[in-house]
């Protein structure tokens, strides 16, 4: 048995994929693969070869949205987008009056970020081993990168201290409350899954107790919209996919709402933080 991150309780084994088990938490609904034998993350995305085109858009869904209420709160500053890719969201934030500021860690987004002048700073290296001066930074956005990281905690310490008092954290993620039960229900029905479980897995309750964790004040976490995009490769064009995805979102929402906001099955979730 391993133990929970946020907790310290020895968590049971819920099923293992690839010689790699998968946790769960009870009391924090805090899920994660085995650590001592998960993959080495900075090596695998320093030459992860994405497969879409740098110049299509893709993660574009909800990101108007959340600039508004990203505008609402901080309208200037410094705005750090960390993983950021080939920049989608950087050039979504051009026509607003930030300083933008780009960290990948991947060769091929860092040479094409350059290439295009498509932020203020680039940084290329992890945040861990990110040499900032505390108190720089106003606005920090991670648009599904934390389920990716090994070490959550330390990167969301860090950040905590670079941010300036008042800044403010967003993150969205895949929601452990909608994926780990679709996963379970697909594996006995014996049909194709399109659940995500990455390295670490969140459900509203458990990315609100790891926020608090690491000193930031959470202003609000419900269902995030989902992207256009059809991550699982199931042909995105096709009707049913489209009309899945609607019935899903409304479900999300309806649940966020019929439990105050404490829990939602919404695919996706985000937090809107800020260091006190
Ligand atoms: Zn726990």
């Amino acid at each position: 048995m391993d133990r929970c991150l946020l907790c310290n309780k020895e968590v049971p084994v819920r099923f293992t994929h690839a010689d790699r088990r998968f946790m769960v938490c009870g009391d924090c609904n805090f899920g994660f693969y085995d650590r001592d034998v998960a993959a080495d993350v900075a090596a695998h995305f320093t030459t992860f070869q994405y497969d879409h085109d740098p110049d299509e858009i893709l993660r574009h869904s909800g990101w108007k949205r959340a600039i508004e209420d990203i505008r609402a709160l901080k309208p200037d500053g410094v705005f750090v987008d960390i993983g950021c890719q080939f920049g989608e969201f950087l050039r979504a934030l051009a026509p607003y009056p930030y300083e933008r500021v780009g960290l990948e860690i991947s060769t091929a987004c860092i040479e094409y970020l350059k290439a295009n002048n498509l932020a203020d700073t680039i940084y290329d290296r992890d945040l861990l081993a990110l040499d900032v001066a505390d108190e720089s930074w106003d606005i920090v956005t991670m648009w599904n990168v934390l389920d990716l990281l090994l070490q959550p905690l330390e990167t969301l310490q860090r950040l905590q201290r670079i941010l300036k008092p008042d800044g403010l954290l967003v993150i969205r993620l895949p929601n452990l409350s909608f994926h780990l039960p679709v996963k379970k229900l697909c594996n006995t029905l014996h049909i194709r899954d399109p659940s995500v479980l990455h390295d670490t897995m969140y459900s509203v309750r458990s990315l609100r107790l790891i926020l608090e964790r690491c000193g930031y004040q959470v202003i609000r976490i419900g269902p995030s919209p989902l992207s256009d995009r059809d991550p699982s490769q199931f042909g995105h064009q096709r009707l049913h996919i489209r009309a899945g995805k609607a019935a899903m979102q409304i479900l999300g929402w309806f649940t966020s709402i019929a439990s105050g906001g404490r829990s939602t099955v919404h695919p996706s979730i985000i937090a809107y933080a800020r260091k006190p």
